[in-house]
Order: C-alpha cells, then sequence, then structure tokens
C-alpha cells in the first residue's frame, strides 16, 4: 500500500503560523534523521499524525497547536522530537466564570440558494430522507418479541409496500428498573418520545408495550405529544419561538414545554400493542396483533412520495469517533466547510460531544448570537462537569487508547480537532439532552461524546443526516438515519474502501483542498438525503444500538 506522498518529500502540517509542534503527514510515518525542507531534522522516529518539535522547547515551556496551549513540557524537548502524551502535562480546564460572550459575531455570509433535495414532506413540515416503520418500545422486556415480529413483518408484509425503506424496532435498555421520578428521569423519557417523532418516521407512531412497566405509553407518549401527523394546513409547531427551548439545563422541566407546543388539539389515541393484554393467548397472538397494527402504519407510509424540498430542510448531526490528530486537519475542518455552507444554504447543523468541546469553550460562547446562548451553552458544560465530578472523574476521561496512538496526546487537542466541524458560523441555539430542535442555523446540541450516545440524542433532536467523521476507523452505522463516513486518512480509506463514503485524506496528500472535499461532502449529502445514493453503512445494513443517556439512577 503506497502513497503518492510514501518516500517521497517528508511532509508536516502545522495549524497556525505560531504553533511550535506540527504533525508529520507521510504514511508510515518518517524515521530519525529525516530533513525537511525546511532544514529541521527528525532526532526520533515519529509515527504518522503524531507530532513534531519545530523549535526546542524548555522544561515547563508550552505546547502549542491551533495556536493553543494543548500542554506544558515536563522536560525539555529539543527541535525535531517526537512530541508524545508522557512528555505533557495537561492544561487545567478553562473556568466557567469570565467568558467572552457573545463577543465575535462572524460577517454574514451570503446565502446560499438554489439547492433542494427529494424528501418526506411530513404534516408538521418537518421532511424525512428516509421512510420508515419505526416500533416505539415502552421496555426492554418486549424487545424479543418486537424482533420476532419485525422479521415477520420485513418478510411478509414489507414486499407489499415498496415504498417503505425499512422497519425498524426501537430497541433500548429503558422502561423499568429504573429511578423514573428521578429529575434527570427527564432525559431518558423525552430523548425516547423524541425519537418515536423522528421525521424519518413520517409520524406513524406505533408502541409495544407490556403492561406493568414503570414507563407506561401515554407517560412516554401523553396525549397532544404525538402530534407530527397534524392534518394538512393545520400549522407547523416547529418555528423559532421555540428555538432557545432549550434553555433549560438538563433535568428541568422544559421536557413538558416541548410536549405541549407540539399541538396539544391532536385527539388521535396512541396505538398500542400491550402483551400482557387478556386477550392474548400465546406468543403468536401478540405477534400478530403487531403485524395487524403495523400494516395499517405500512399502508399510510407507503402512499407517502418524495417532493422537491429546499436544503434549508436538512438537519444534520455532526460527529467524531476514533479520532486521531489528523481529524483536526483533514476530515473535521472539511466538515466545518460544508457546516458552513449548510447554514447558508439555511439548514440546522447541530454539533455536540460536550467533553470534546469543553477545553473551547470560550471559542464558543464568543460565537453565540446573544447572551442567552452563550448561557445555555454555559449552563450545559456546568452540568456535565457536576455529572462527572459526580464519578470523581473530568472531561480528561475521555481520550482513549486509539486516540492515543492516532497521535492526540490529551483531551485539551482532541477538542480542538473536534470543534473545528462547528464552522465558522454564529451559534443560534442550544439544545438539551433528548430534547428536539425547533430552529435552524447551527445548534449546540449537548450530548455525551459517546458514538452511540451522542447519535441517539441526535435522532431525538430530529437529526435527518448524521456525518461521522473518523481517523482510526469505526463501522458505525444507524437503522433511523443515513450516516456519511468521512476518512481522516487516505490510508483508512483504501483500507476501507467500502465503509468509508469520503475520503478527506486527500487534504493531507496535497490532492484536494478542505474546501473541494466540503463541497463534496455537500453534493454527497443531497444525494444520499434524496435517496439517490445510499451511504456504505446503509448498503451493508450496519446499525449500531439505540442507548440512552440516563444520568439517574436505576434501581
Ligand atoms: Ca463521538
Amino acid at each position: 500500500m503506497t502513497a503518492p506522498s510514501a518516500g517521497a518529500v517528508p511532509l508536516c502540517i502545522t495549524m497556525d503560523a505560531r504553533d511550535n509542534v506540527a504533525i508529520v503527514a507521510n504514511d508510515g510515518g518518517l524515521p530519525a534523521g529525516t530533513v525537511f525542507p525546511s532544514g529541521l531534522r527528525l532526532v526520533d522516529k515519529v509515527p504518522q499524525a503524531h507530532k513534531v518539535a519545530l523549535v526546542d522547547i524548555p522544561e515547563g515551556g508550552e505546547v502549542r497547536r491551533y495556536n493553543v496551549a494543548i500542554g506544558y513540557a515536563l522536560r525539555a524537548i529539543p527541535a525535531g522530537s517526537w512530541v508524545h502524551e508522557r512528555l505533557l502535562r495537561m492544561p487545567a480546564a478553562r473556568e466557567l466564570v469570565g467568558l467572552p460572550i457573545a463577543t465575535v459575531q462572524p460577517p454574514a455570509q451570503a446565502p446560499l440558494t438554489g439547492y433542494t433535495f427529494e424528501g418526506y414532506r411530513n404534516p408538521d413540515g418537518s421532511v424525512g430522507t428516509r421512510n420508515i416503520l419505526a416500533i416505539t418500545q415502552t421496555v426492554q422486556c418486549v424487545a424479543g418479541v418486537t424482533d420476532f415480529a419485525v422479521q415477520r413483518i420485513k418478510a411478509e408484509l414489507l414486499p407489499k409496500y415498496p415504498n417503505v425503506d425499512d422497519v425498524v424496532a426501537l430497541e433500548h435498555s429503558y422502561g423499568c428498573g429504573v429511578a423514573i421520578d428521578a429529575p434527570d428521569a427527564v432525559i431518558p423519557i423525552r430523548t425516547l418520545r423524541n425519537i418515536s417523532l423522528n421525521p424519518n418516521f413520517g409520524g406513524e407512531v406505533m408502541v409495544v408495550s407490556l403492561g406493568c412497566e414503570k414507563l407506561q405509553p401515554e407517560r412516554l407518549l401523553p396525549p397532544g405529544s404525538f402530534a407530527i401527523s397534524l392534518a394538512p394546513g393545520t400549522p407547523a409547531a416547529s418555528g423559532p419561538q421555540g428555538g432557545a427551548a432549550a434553555l433549560g439545563r438538563p433535568g428541568t422541566g422544559v421536557d413538558e414545554r416541548n410536549v405541549a407546543d407540539v399541538g396539544a388539539s391532536e385527539a388521535t389515541a396512541l396505538d398500542v400493542v400491550c402483551l400482557q393484554d387478556d386477550a392474548h393467548v400465546g406468543f403468536m397472538s401478540m405477534v400478530d396483533a403487531i403485524l395487524r397494527q403495523a400494516e395499517q402504519h405500512l399502508q399510510r407510509l407507503n402512499a407517502r412520495r418524495r417532493e422537491t424540498v429546499p436544503a434549508s430542510e436538512l438537519v444534520v448531526g455532526v460527529q467524531c469517533g476514533g479520532s486521531d490528530a489528523f481529524s483536526g486537519v483533514t476530515a473535521n475542518p472539511a466538515v466545518g466547510f460544508c457546516t458552513d455552507l449548510l447554514v447558508r444554504a439555511g439548514a440546522t447543523v447541530m454539533f455536540s460531544e460536550v467533553t470534546e468541546v469543553r477545553d473551547g469553550i470560550d471559542q464558543l460562547t464568543s460565537r453565540a448570537s446573544t447572551p442567552e446562548v452563550a448561557q445555555a451553552m454555559i449552563d450545559q458544560m456546568a452540568w456535565y462537569d457536576a455529572y462527572l465530578a459526580r464519578g470523581r472523574v473530568d472531561r480528561s476521561a475521555n481520550t482513549t487508547p486509539g486516540n492515543k496512538k492516532g497521535g492526540l496526546s490529551n483531551i485539551v487537542e482532541k477538542a480542538m480537532g473536534s470543534i473545528v466541524k462547528s464552522g465558522s458560523s454564529v451559534i443560534s441555539g442550544v439544545v438539551a439532552p433528548g430534547e428536539k430542535a425547533r430552529q435552524k442555523g447551527l445548534l449546540y446540541a449537548a450530548t455525551p461524546a459517546s458514538d452511540f450516545i451522542c447519535g441517539t440524542l441526535q435522532i431525538a433532536a430530529g437529526m435527518n443526516l448524521h456525518v461521522f467523521t473518523t481517523g482510526r476507523g469505526t463501522p458505525y452505522g444507524l437503522a433511523e438515519v443515513p450516516v456519511i463516513k468521512v476518512a481522516t486518512r487516505s490510508e483508512l480509506a483504501r483500507r476501507w474502501h467500502d465503509l468509508m463514503d469520503v475520503n478527506a485524506g486527500r487534504i493531507a496528500d496535497g490532492e484536494a483542498g478542505i474546501e473541494d472535499i466540503g463541497w463534496e461532502l455537500f453534493h454527497l449529502m443531497l444525494d444520499v438525503a434524496s435517496g439517490r445514493r445510499k451511504t456504505w453503512a446503509e448498503q451493508w445494513q450496519l446499525h449500531n444500538a439505540l442507548v440512552l443517556f440516563n444520568p439517574a439512577p436505576v434501581t
């Protein structure tokens, strides 16, 4: 496997002119003794994506990347040395006081008009990129029965309804054996509710319940909460007024507001199959009931057709996983460029992963559209700091062995590379965990960085397209929403040629610019959203589990 650059010119990439380290770009790294065109000579072997000191750094001196101190030298580091995590002391977390508030107003960018995709318009105004029957479950106890029924639905019913893409059981581990009245239980409950209402499910809510569980169907989906199927002509519930809805901290009563403004006029009864109903005699009676109910929803979903809608109907969640030091050099900056394009097109883009943006909080609060939005971000970070402190850890618990092997020394360096996914636009809103996004523009959706929990919460927020960057490589995918995966390195993109959708490694190879990959991603998103292209994860049906964020106790 030979890259065009391998064995050719030694190449290192500097993110900011004030940095005193750069990362080695060449496949396979570079041996000691290598001399760069600048005259810098390597004194150590440096693996690909790892850092090299550009100048002599004294003991205690700052190690700067992204023009930020990512650490302090534990001993003198001569120019040309491999700068790895064992040589660095990590800076303390930025205090959440005295932050710059809405100080940076990025120049307004020209609107991007004329871009469209083919989507499924829902009665409430939202737009799906897929046409999926989702079966909600109140509790894990029913998962086996539901799965059995779904296999039969796929084999016996789905072929009769060719306009329906898939049938998905929304399996999870919540619903009973949990302290359901604990204040923080509001998070998993509203997450499940809002997942059921994701635009890709067309408002066809159906529930399988056991009967004796703590999370009763009417608590999960109270009357008026599942009103995505508002009659045509009914004013849409979504709108800017709800936007900063999300100003509440996790665990506050904001959830009830969410429910209330979805349209209380809806009087439709919730469609529930309850396994403990006396009417069921034997297992097949339960399965048949699920099939019978499912067919009614399939008939309505099958009648839907794609229509041309503006790119502003995209609700994109971005996240990264299996990151390396190239993540913040190639893939994430390209995603950030694409984020700006989407915001200019009027779309919604959510960036997330609290522990991966915590160290850049001052960059984020300064980019907030208003002091209220900045305060909402600070509240989310403070809540998460306290949550981590309860477990006697801090944000540094985030990094993995693979991150470090991939050249990321600590969470500060990882965070600087992660934040660039958010581009340069003003941050116009905050979405608390499990809540639904109710406005357009660039939003901070507060979620843990865990790939599955972040993805699950972004589905709840109404995501209809997911972008995922990876450097170490992960086959991540979701059944509910298409996932476009972006590789940070060409070597990964070549080895995982049938798992990676975009190769941002061409930026490090000098074959493409950040803008080129950003535009490529933008066009791919419109194709995938339209159903014209399938992502590799869709092709192979690689589906990770829904993992609910439950900060409340279990019993
Ligand atoms: Ca992640």
